[in-house]
C-alpha cells in the first residue's frame, strides 16, 4: 500500500500587493521535498503530520513530494502554482492507492480563482478513480469543482485554528479504512450567500461557536465527517460564500446534516456582521481600561485592518503612529514587517539611536493607498535572527522564521520589526524578541482572531482598533468585481 502525502496552502487576498514567489512557500527558502517533508513535519501539529501518523500506523509505503505553506499574500504566480502541483502530480502518476492533501482551501492563483479545485481536477486527470482526503481550512471557499475531485473533505472546527492534526485524523480516516476494505463514503455539500466577517468568525464567539459545536456533536453521534467554512472574504472571486460540507455512508443523512448546518448559519446571519469603532474612540477607551480594568496584564490593541496571516502587509503604520501621539506609554507592538529598517538596526548595533522611515514600503493600490511609512527616533535594544519554535495551542511544535528581527524603542513603545511576515499567536514569538507581555499596559498585535490561541491569557482586555490596510474590517472600501451577488450583507438578498 502506497500514500502520497502533500502540503499546498496558501490563503489569497486578491487585494494584498504582497507577492507570493516560491521561497514564501517555505518560510523564506524553497519549501521541503521529499524526505525534508518528513523531518520538518513528523510530531507536529499539523495535519500534514496527522496524514503521515495514519499512513505509518497502517504499514504504507510514504510519498512526501513537497510540503508548500506560504502565509497569506497576493495570487500566486502560474509558474509556482504549475511547480508545486507538478511535484504532486508527478508522484501520484508514479503510481500509488490513495493520496492526502493539507490544503488551505482558498488559494487563488493567476489563472484560476480556485487553487485547490484546478490541483485535485489535475491529480484526477494523472489517476481518475484515486482516493483523495483533503484536509482544509475553516477559511475555504468550497467549490463544486474540490467536491467533485475529493473523495472526502474535512475542515477545520476552530479559529483560532488548534485542530489541525485532529482535522487531518478526520480527513484521513475514511480514507484508511477505505484502503483496508470499508466501502468509500459519500460526500455533499451545500452553500448560502454570505459574506462572514473575519472579526466575527471566531469559535469562542456565537453564531460560530454554535455551528461548530453542532457539527462536532454531528460527528460525536456517528457522522464520518460534518464541517461549516465560513469563508475567506478578502478574495474577489465568485465562489466566496459561507459553506458546509458532511460525509457519511448514508447520502440522505449526510444531505440532511450539511442542509441542517446552513440553515443554522443562515438564520444567525446577523451575528455574522462587524460594526467598526473609530480609531480615536478605541485608543481613548484603551488608556481608560489601562486604568480601571480588574486584572493584571496588558490591554491589547489589536491592530485588525493589517494581519499578515489575512494578506496584510503588516507595514501600515496608523494604529501604531496614533499610539505614538497619543503619547501612551509602557507599549510593545507586534510587529512592522520591514526587513530595510532591521538592516538599518543591524548596522547601528545594539544601544545606537537611530532615525528611521519604519514600515509603509509596501503601496496599496486595491484600497487607494500608498504607502504611509513613519519617521521615527529610538533606540536599538535587541537584535536577534528571529527562528523559534511554536508552543501552541495553534502549529505546535512548528519552526517559525520571522528572519532577522529586532525591537526599536521609541518613547514609550518598544517596536517590534521583522523580515518574515509572522502574524503574533504564540508567546515563543515574543519571547524570540526577549519581550515579556506582563511587563507592559499595553500590547498591540497586528492580528484579528488567531492572536487568541497562545496570547489571550496574558491580556488584561483587548480594544479592536482599526487602522488600514488590505485586510480592512470595512468591506464597503473593497471594490468587488467578480463577487457572487447578491450576497449577504452587501446587498439585498431574497429570502433575507
Ligand atoms: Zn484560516
Amino acid at each position: 500500500m502506497k500514500i502520497v502525502i502533500a502540503q499546498f496552502k496558501h490563503e489569497t487576498n486578491t487585494f494584498s500587493p504582497v507577492p507570493t514567489p516560491l521561497e514564501r512557500f517555505g518560510g523564506g527558502a524553497p519549501p521541503p521535498e521529499g524526505p525534508a517533508v518528513l523531518e520538518a513535519y513528523r510530531g507536529t501539529g499539523s495535519a500534514i503530520a496527522a496524514f503521515i501518523e495514519l499512513a505509518e500506523r497502517a504499514g504504507a509505503v510514504i510519498e512526501t513530494p513537497i510540503a508548500a505553506s506560504a502565509a497569506p499574500s497576493a495570487p500566486c504566480d502560474d509558474s509556482v502554482f504549475d511547480y508545486v502541483s507538478g511535484r504532486i502530480c508527478e508522484a501520484v502518476a508514479r503510481g500509488c492507492d490513495a493520496v492526502l492533501l493539507d490544503l488551505h482551501g482558498a488559494m487563488v492563483t493567476a489563472s484560476h480563482d480556485d487553487g485547490e479545485g484546478e490541483l485535485l481536477r489535475r491529480i484526477r486527470a494523472v489517476a481518475p478513480g484515486i482516493m483523495i482526503g483533503v484536509a482544509l481550512d475553516m477559511h475555504t471557499n468550497l467549490s463544486a469543482t474540490m467536491v467533485e475531485n475529493a473523495s472526502v473533505i474535512a475542515g477545520y472546527q476552530t479559529y483560532p485554528h488548534i485542530d489541525m492534526h485532529e482535522t487531518g485524523l478526520r480527513a484521513g480516516r475514511p480514507i484508511l479504512a477505505s484502503l483496508q476494505g470499508c466501502p468509500l463514503p459519500t460526500m455533499v455539500w451545500g452553500s448560502r450567500p454570505m459574506l462572514t466577517h473575519v472579526m466575527r468568525q471566531g469559535s469562542d464567539d456565537e453564531p460560530n461557536r454554535s455551528l461548530q459545536a453542532r457539527a462536532r456533536e454531528l460527528e460525536a453521534e456517528g457522522m464520518l465527517g460534518a464541517t461549516v467554512f465560513v469563508g475567506f472574504p478578502h478574495a474577489d472571486i465568485p465562489i466566496v460564500a459561507l459553506t458546509a460540507v458532511a460525509v457519511d455512508h448514508d447520502p440522505a443523512r449526510a444531505r440532511a446534516a450539511c442542509d441542517e448546518l446552513l440553515d443554522m448559519a443562515w438564520q444567525r446571519r446577523e451575528g455574522f456582521v462587524y460594526q467598526l469603532e473609530p480609531l480615536e474612540q478605541s485608543l481613548a477607551r484603551a488608556s481608560e481600561l489601562a486604568d480601571t480594568a480588574p486584572g493584571s496584564g496588558p490591554i491589547v490593541l489589536l491592530d485588525h485592518f493589517d494581519n499578515c496571516a489575512s494578506g496584510g502587509t503588516m507595514d501600515t503604520t496608523t494604529v501604531l503612529g496614533a499610539i505614538l501621539a497619543a503619547g501612551l506609554r509602557e507599549v510593545a507592538a507586534f510587529a512592522i514587517y520591514d526587513p530595510q529598517a532591521v538592516l538599518a538596526m543591524r548596522q547601528a548595533g545594539v544601544g545606537a539611536r537611530v532615525t528611521l522611515s519604519l514600515g509603509g514600503k509596501l503601496p496599496m493600490p486595491s484600497i487607494g493607498r500608498g504607502g504611509e511609512p513613519l519617521q521615527v527616533t529610538g533606540e536599538v535594544v535587541t537584535l536577534v535572527d528571529g527562528r523559534f519554535r511554536n508552543r501552541g495551542p495553534m502549529g505546535r511544535g512548528q519552526q517559525v522564521n520571522m528572519g532577522a528581527s529586532g525591537v526599536l524603542r521609541v518613547g514609550g513603545v518598544d517596536i517590534v520589526v521583522i523580515s518574515e511576515h509572522v502574524e503574533p499567536h504564540d508567546i515563543a514569538a515574543l519571547e524570540a524578541v526577549g519581550i515579556d507581555p506582563a511587563r507592559y499596559r499595553f500590547l498591540m498585535l497586528k492580528s484579528r482572531v488567531h492572536w487568541r490561541a497562545g496570547l489571550r491569557q496574558y491580556a488584561r482586555a483587548v480594544v479592536e482598533c482599526a487602522g488600514t490596510g488590505v485586510c480592512t474590517s470595512d468591506y464597503a472600501s473593497l471594490v468587488y468585481r467578480k463577487l457572487r451577488r447578491p450576497i449577504y450583507p452587501l446587498d439585498a438578498v431574497p429570502g433575507a
